[in-house]
């Protein structure tokens, strides 16, 4: 028998109360996202953390950075946002996941809302039930967005930039695991990892700045997108990244998925197309 808190919590927990209606069955080939415009949304796990991705239809979406303008009119050619999963070894070792998968995203798809610390209390100063209280009160959808502080650009929050004072006060925080120079770059490399320090979720990836004048991105770590809109079939992964650096035992489990396999980040080099 579990202590009381236990079974509290996880009777409040949305753990337990997310038997949502099955998705519909799986079509004959991986589903890009729609073509009309959409919103994506998600956050941590105790809802501390909130995000939104707001997606442009089809035309206005952006192809892959790594492609020129040349390779727009090829529906071959990835567009942005793109779903996947990465084998690299920083990733799986960041997230605590052997098969991390992310929603790259173009910064200015990307905002977030982000409770203050002093939310944790329950009113009376008292803060020692915060953990279950807060996973009770946190609804892992849209639903309690007008009690939120507003939505605000989330790039230069994520970046350790000019704006992350945005988030002092707030349950997030960025860990900027390098700043190494790597050979080949044209500037110090700069990996932002972002999570919830309340409740761990990690949040997203991102590099700043990006070399070779990329676009700047978010990667939204794809896990932590809501129920409700996640077992949508086009959010299934659509290709495999960074394969040539990934744990052998690991690939085997996702040979046979549908879509291209990548050596490393370039969507424009195959392993498999
Ligand atoms: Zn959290
Ligand atoms: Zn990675």
């Amino acid at each position: 028998m579990a202590p009381l808190s236990w079974q509290i919590l996880a009777k409040s927990s949305s753990h337990v109360g997310i038997l949502l209606s099955n998705s519909s069955p799986r079509p004959p080939f991986n589903m890009p996202l729609p073509h009309e415009s959409l919103t994506i949304t998600g956050g941590c796990n105790c809802g501390a953390v909130r995000y939104r991705i707001a997606i442009p239809s089809f035309e206005h979406r952006p192809i892959h950075f790594v492609h020129g303008p040349e390779e727009a009119s090829d529906p071959a050619t990835p567009r942005l946002p793109l779903v996947c999963i990465c084998h690299c070894n920083d990733c799986r070792a960041a997230t605590g996941s052997i098969l991390p998968a992310w929603c790259l995203t173009p910064q200015e798809m990307f905002s977030l809302s982000l409770l203050p610390k002093e939310d944790q209390h329950d009113g009376e100063g008292n803060d020692s039930l915060d953990a279950m209280q807060s996973l009770r009160l946190a609804p892992h959808d849209a639903s309690g967005d007008s009690q939120r502080p507003p939505y605000v650009p989330g790039h230069g929050i994520l970046s350790g930039g000019g704006e992350s004072s945005a988030a002092a006060g707030t349950w997030l925080r960025v860990f900027c695991s390098t700043n190494s120079k790597v050979e080949g770059w044209d500037v110090d490399k700069r990996i932002y990892r972002s999570f919830c320090g309340r409740c761990g979720t990690n949040i997203a990836y991102l590099v700043y700045p990006m070399p070779f004048k990329f676009r700047d991105m978010v990667d939204v770590v794809l896990g932590t997108v809501d129920r409700g809109i996640i077992q949508d079939e086009w959010m299934r992964p659509e290709r495999q990244l960074w394969h040539d650096y990934g744990v052998p035992w690991i690939k085997d489990m996702v040979e046979d998925l549908d879509g291209p396999i990548h050596p490393s980040f370039s969507t424009a080099e195959f392993v498999r197309k």
